[in-house]
């Protein structure tokens, strides 16, 4: 069976330094735990989409970007030749297990670390340190503010204890992790009130809130009030906050998720200084870019574009670096579920970023020590001095 190589990702014409600075292990400082059973097939294509439902009758979710992605670059990993039938693919799948098509995935990833998202809910899920033993790599926790948000409402509290209570929740799950992160994107959208609100609106909301605990938070003024409870706890410990933006699953209004409607929010952080990272964005990666040069504390990220945009995704990369400051920039797969996401994530991050490299190289624009260096930077090197890694 054909072994691909790592280097086949690349054009081949690249200067040594360059292609080894791209095919150093990189920070993957935004995913989740991938599964550890065998899928079906329908629960595998599923795992493929942002999509929470089946792909037509007589059609497939492999008949994507993503789909045809990972017949191409998944099936070699897994010693079949490239664009293995969805058939072939998943019965070797299984044939493997998950446990070994987890291992040989996201060691092809080429990862240093990886950051773990914890606060989805779906069982199975691998931890972060078993990320991180499967995938050879260092691995921390990212801890989302609405799942801390969720058990607080539902511990049975009264709406002054609930502000309290948060507080030191979100203290005490901060001391463990590398970094906070908000879905406000997918509750109120990031067209909220910038500002910090009043006690006496936030105790009357937790009140109302506090009435119907099950439901998800969606209140502004209590995502607002999260938020702010989660700007102190990141000042007071040297941790960034991301924020999801731009498309994902098919419970998000994707105009309120433009990070452009978050400016004033951005404004009103600058002068704390504590680091915002815009996750995906895309198709606003643009307005991220223009965001991540103004502000000093705003950093961008394409992650789960790049995978979901595959064979188009060089072109999100070189939007990104039109404007984007190199040292602004990060590298992430946002993998979920399927180890395929976290290889592909990575997989078209260093094709998208050689195809930008090397013409640049071939105008003139950058010297190959240049590129090398600004490879590094957005592989790893931003994320480790953000996250203190
Ligand atoms: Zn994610």
């Amino acid at each position: 069976m054909p072994e691909t190589r790592p280097d086949d990702v690349l054009p081949a014409d690249l200067p040594d330094p360059v292609r080894a600075a791209l095919l150093a292990p990189m920070v993957d400082h935004h995913c989740h735990g991938v599964r550890r059973d065998d899928p079906s097939r329908s629960e595998f294509e599923l795992m493929i989409t942002e999509s929470g439902a089946p792909a037509p009758p007589g059609t497939t979710h492999f008949d994507t970007p993503v789909g045809a992605a990972i017949r191409r670059w998944c099936a070699p990993v897994l010693g079949l030749e490239p664009h293995a039938s969805p058939a072939v693919y998943l019965s070797r799948r299984s044939e493997l297990g998950a446990g070994e098509v987890n291992r040989r995935l996201l060691r092809a990833a080429g990862v240093a670390a990886f950051l773990v998202d914890t606060g989805l809910d779906a069982p199975g899920l691998l931890t972060p340190a078993e990320m991180g033993r499967l995938g050879g790599a260092a691995a921390d926790e990212i801890v989302r503010l609405e799942r801390i948000e969720q058990d607080v409402a539902e511990a049975g509290l009264s709406a002054v204890e609930y502000t309290g209570t948060l507080r030191e929740e979100l203290a005490a799950r901060a001391a463990r992790a590398a970094g906070l992160k908000s879905i406000a994107a997918y509750r109120c959208g990031l067209d909220f009130d910038p500002s910090r609100p009043s006690r006496g609106s936030v105790i009357a909301a937790a009140g109302r809130r506090l009435a119907d605990p099950k439901r998800r938070l969606d209140d502004p003024v209590l995502v607002r009030h999260l938020l702010w409870a989660a700007v102190d706890v990141a000042r007071e410990r040297g941790l960034p906050l991301q924020f999801h933006c731009g498309f994902g699953d098919d419970d998000v209004d994707l105009h309120r998720a433009d990070p452009a409607v978050l400016t004033g929010f951005l404004r009103a952080l600058a002068p704390i200084g504590v680091p915002v990272v815009l996750l995906h964005c895309y198709p606003y990666h643009r307005q991220a870019a223009y965001l991540a040069s103004v502000f000093p504390h705003v950093y961008v990220d394409v992650g789960l574009a790049l995978t979901h945009t595959a064979a188009g995704s060089a072109r999100v990369v070189a939007d990104l670096l039109e404007l984007a400051p190199f040292h602004k920039q990060m590298f992430s797969s946002d993998c979920y579920g399927a180890a395929e996401l976290c290889h592909l994530g990575a997989l078209y991050h260093r094709r998208g970023l050689a195809r930008a490299i090397a013409g640049r190289l071939a105008e003139g624009e950058w010297s190959p020590a240049d590129a090398a260096r600004i490879a590094h930077m957005i592989g790893s090197g931003n994320a480790r001095r953000v996250y203190r890694l």
